[in-house]
């Protein structure tokens, strides 16, 4: 069986479960997922030419520019392990953002633009329960505590609340992101590759729904593609 490029970006409100979802497709699909944060963790520490120039505005504490944005994904997409595809998280954030992702000549062109739609009220309950080790940043909640109260499985640190995870600060970040991905979602519907899903249901259904999206999108560019050839064919 041939690889299909896979080409996928990550939308969705903090909580929504794009960091477990792009785990989980990632494995799925063998191709890697990439969150910005991460990116440009990893670019700094390559030392490459946009690392340097991401390095400064990190430094500096200052808000990294369109321009640094995109060439830092421009160049995390031309590594080889993106040959196949990739899953963008946290990118793009803007207009300006989607339409370079959609001219960054890199092998892989994006397929699907994934919307993980939550309601705010969940978010919240999501937030405002989860607890994070202090040493070692593993996940708990409420709901799914270490085994000793408190203390973490994997390192023994400290488990607490995050200080922003507080209700005030989470709908502060909630509205800042309605604003600016609203537009982003539309933008993307208009050019008919935004699917939305329920993020809301158990984590191993969201992805289920998610695979299902992907493989139907996947046939249809495969059959599209014989057509084509088809059409070559008898001309
Ligand atoms: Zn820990």
């Amino acid at each position: 069986m041939s690889f299909a490029n896979l080409g996928l970006v990550l939308i969705g409100k903090q909580g929504a479960g794009k960091g477990t979802q792009g785990a989980e497709l990632s494995k799925h699909y063998d191709i890697p997922h990439i969150s910005t944060g991460e990116m440009f963790r990893e670019l700094v520490r390559l030392e490459s030419p946009t690392g340097k120039e991401l390095k400064q505005y990190i430094a500096k504490g200052e808000l990294i520019p369109d321009e640094t944005v995109i060439k830092a994904v421009k160049e995390r997409l031309s590594f080889p392990d993106c040959a196949h595809g990739f899953i963008l998280d946290g990118f793009p954030r803007t207009i300006t953002q989607a339409e370079a992702l959609s001219d960054l000549g890199t092998p892989s062109k994006l397929d699907l633009v994934i919307n993980l739609e939550i309601p705010t009220r969940l978010v919240l309950q999501r937030l405002t329960r989860r607890r994070v080790c202090s040493n070692c940043g593993a996940n708990y909640s409420l709901d799914s505590p270490p085994k000793v109260p408190w203390i973490c499985d994997v390192c023994n640190g400290k488990v607490t609340k995050r200080v922003d995870d507080t209700e005030q600060v989470i709908q502060k970040r909630l509205h800042l992101y309605e604003d600016q991905t609203r537009p982003l979602l539309q933008w993307y519907k208009t050019r008919g590759l935004l699917v939305d899903i329920d993020a809301s249901r158990d984590s191993n259904e969201v992805t289920r729904q998610i695979v299902n999206a992907i493989d139907q999108k996947l046939k249809d560019k495969k059959d599209s593609k014989v057509s084509n050839n088809y059409e070559d064919d008898i001309s």
